[in-house]
């Protein structure tokens, strides 16, 4: 059986009022990263953050942290854009990771593409909350971000929150601008997030039922707001891989863990369903990185 993939997200823009153990600062990053790959992820996503759990958008945090990352470990490294920064003009967001790519130490593996827009709203309690935020991932800019990433040699993760945006990520495939074996990652949002399918097993099957069979695509599932790893079952069985971690959610029913438990937890439950789990080894050929 094929092996599976866990990508492990361990920040995002989570603050620690809830989960302690969110890493912010480089050397935090790269001991999670490290931790998490002992644990058997083999991708690591995450966001700069200053040491007070602000955003940050600087090429040179970024390169602190992939090299701090690669001292510690051989796992793959893929950094986001970062939503915040995005003041319409597409290349100004890419250009991060762009100029990271010009120096072999520094070169994400990864990168993200979100293939759609999206309010980020939140809404519980009868009450909406952050009601102008939208993700904004216009047509244009994608295509640019898939020419970009191509020449410098950033493997594209196709971040598909609902079946439009799988259809506008195919439609990348069909035209040439995104390689196969592509890797997608099928986000779903519980909780106060009501942007996406939910994070349930027919969540998952509908993004499932619109990847088509004739495409060369290796898919990992996501949760943003809600529990992973009830879905680490199904993910495994359906051919699939999995991106858990404390990014997306603090895991309250579990005391609020550190990454690497959670990684821990789904590549147990991976491993007894018949699993073996990936290397980044496994995954550079899996990808064709
Ligand atoms: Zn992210």
């Amino acid at each position: 059986m094929k092996k599976m993939i866990l990508e492990a997200r361990i920040n995002e823009y989570a603050m620690r009022d809830e989960n302690p153990h969110v890493p912010w600062t480089p050397d935090e990053i790269a001991e999670t990263a490290a931790r998490c790959r002992e644990a058997g992820a083999s991708i690591v996503h995450f966001h700069a953050r200053t040491p007070d759990g602000s955003p940050e958008h600087s090429v040179e945090a970024y390169a602190e942290i992939i090299r701090k990352i690669r001292a510690k470990s051989d796992v793959l490294v893929h950094p986001t854009l970062g939503w915040f920064s995005n003041d319409g003009d597409p290349a100004a967001r890419s250009r991060c990771v762009t100029t990271l790519a010009k120096d072999p130490t520094t070169r994400p593996d990864f990168a993200p593409i979100d293939t759609g827009s999206t309010n980020l709203e939140t809404y519980s309690g009868g009450r909406f909350d952050h009601t102008d935020r939208v993700y904004t991932n216009r047509t244009d800019t994608l295509i640019t971000y898939a020419r970009e990433f191509a020449a410098a040699g950033i493997k594209p993760v196709m971040v598909t929150w609902s079946v439009g945006f799988t259809r506008r990520a195919l439609a990348l495939i069909e035209m040439g601008l995104v390689a196969e074996p592509a890797y997608f990652l099928l986000n779903m949002t519980d909780g106060a997030f009501i942007t996406g399918h939910p994070g349930t097993e027919d969540g998952l099957e509908a993004h499932l039922r619109f990847l088509p069979p004739g495409r060369r695509i290796e898919w990992s599932s996501n949760v943003v707001g809600g529990d992973l790893l009830k879905l680490t079952r199904m993910s495994t069985e359906r051919g699939g891989h999995i991106a858990p971690g404390i990014g997306d959610y603090p895991y309250r029913e579990l005391g609020c863990p550190a990454n690497e438990v959670v990684v821990a937890l789904a590549a147990k439950e991976a491993r007894a369903a018949g699993r073996e789990i990936a290397s980044p080894a496994d995954v550079r050929e899996m990808l064709a990185l």
